[in-house]
């Protein structure tokens, strides 16, 4: 064994995985990881959805490199420092109109924490209300409104006000066939539950405009207008979650773009920075004045090295017009898939927005997850030099997130390597 992963298992805590990946991490590039005994990976993962802008971008590189010379910590929110300002102008450029102010902290559950916090202050209220499956992070306010119980064992009661509404997730609905109904059906729940099952003192509700986690479910396109109607009828914020659906990984630089709705807060991290640590929430400019003296801060949020990396992503992002990179190799990656989906009964459901891909597998007709099958094919895939995530409420979705930069090469290498693995797990659909 290695010393590195002895060392993992004397001294480091892993609470995730039951065990980490058996590989050592030495180096990586665009979407290329290598280990240290120079194997080289093909990265579909990109590390949970982060290097959005490629492992160790250039650019992105070159410009914390500069920041890191100058000026790595400097207390951002009680003293001024010039990354951050640029980068909250920029943010304010490319969010949703009228999203204008930004807090930047280190990791999207801190994000979360800061958003709700806000959400509260605003409107005077405090309970929240989100969606079943979905996936806000590990602290503690983050996981009271996460709704999902393979992220919460163990670590209850949390806290209290939130109540859950089903998500839009068509594929496992009454309506499979019919996402629309799916989407109006799912936002009459929503009104229902704020009715019945709330005090009436909502705050607001909170969403990922495509869930991550819970296995790379695609809201139907009426979804989150629909949901804006009942929002604005009882004066409820809506806090759009793009920590994992962010910065061109769906096709658009943010993905509730594609349902025609402004959120009020939208949170986001992962791939702000292309690995850097950093997170942010960005609201309009009435919302973020009920922040008053004292209410928030974080140490190192604000970092001037992440800000000045997540400044150079972002320009690369738009140089390179990588959203759309992402739709059009999504299309060419969703179409191989369905071909492959003919040809095998285990494949439920393919579907994902840009390069936020998830393969959902299943035993049979009544749609009985495939968990153990979608852990085969990870570890064929891994043993092909192939990384992907498995993810989704039952353990059965295949996740697809691979840097936007991987090349039309690079995908059909995965994609070769999928085929492999199905031809090796699954059986054929007529066999
Ligand atoms: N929100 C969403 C949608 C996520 O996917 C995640 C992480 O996977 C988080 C929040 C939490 O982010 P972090 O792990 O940076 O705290």
């Amino acid at each position: 064994m290695s010393d590195t992963i002895q060392k993992y298992k004397d001294y480091v805590m892993t609470g995730f995985v039951k065990a980490v990946t058996p590989i050592v991490v030495d180096h990586a590039s665009g979407a290329t990881v290598t280990d240290v005994n120079g194997r080289e990976y093909l990265d579909c993962f990109a590390g949970i959805s982060v290097v959005n802008a490629g492992h160790c971008n250039p650019q992105v590189i070159a410009a914390a490199k500069a920041q890191m010379e100058k000026l790595v910590h400097c207390a951002s929110y009680i003293y001024h420092a010039r990354p951050v300002a640029d980068l909250a102008e920029k943010m304010a450029q490319i969010a949703p109109a009228g999203l204008t102010k930004t807090f930047f902290g280190n990791g999207g559950a801190e994000a979360i924490e800061g958003a709700l916090k806000l959400a509260r202050l605003y409107t005077g209220k405090h309970e929240f209300i989100a969606l079943q499956g979905s996936f806000h992070g590990r602290s503690f306010g983050a996981l009271s409104i996460t709704g999902n119980m393979g992220r919460k064992k163990r670590g209850g009661p949390y806290g209290a006000g939130v109540a859950f509404v089903p998500a839009p997730y068509a594929y496992r609905s009454q309506w499979p066939g019919d996402p629309e109904e799916c989407g109006r059906q799912c936002a009459h729940m929503l009104e229902d539950v704020v009715r019945f099952a709330t005090s009436g003192d909502v705050a607001a509700f909170i969403a990922e405009p495509v869930m991550g986690e819970g296995g790379i479910i695609v809201p139907p396109k009426n979804y989150f207008r629909e949901v804006k109607k009942v929002l604005d009828q009882f004066g409820i914020l809506f806090i759009a979650d793009e920590v994992q659906s962010g910065f061109g990984r769906t096709g658009k630089m943010f993905a509730i773009e594609y349902y025609g709705v402004t959120p009020d807060i939208l949170v986001t991290a992962k791939g702000i920075a292309d690995g850097f640590p950093l997170s942010a929430f960005t609201t309009r400019l009435e919302i973020a004045a009920a922040y008053k003296p004292g209410d928030h801060l974080s140490t190192f949020g604000g970092n001037p090295v992440s800000c000045a990396a997540a400044l150079a992503n972002i320009e690369f992002m738009e140089k390179e017009n990588l959203p759309a990179r992402a739709a059009e190799l999504g299309e060419h990656v969703m179409a191989e898939l369905r071909e492959l989906q003919r040809q095998h009964s285990i494949i439920g459901e393919v579907r994902g927005a840009g390069l936020m891909i998830g393969v959902e597998l299943v035993k049979d007709e009544k749609l009985t997850p495939a968990p153990l099958e979608a852990e085969a094919i990870r570890d064929s895939l891994l043993r092909q030099g192939v990384l992907v995530g498995v993810g989704g409420s039952y353990g059965n979705v295949v996740r697809f997130q691979p840097p936007l930069v991987i090349t039309r090469q690079q995908i059909d290498r995965a994609l070769n390597a999928f085929a492999a693995a199905l031809a090796e797990v699954a059986q054929p659909a007529h066999a």
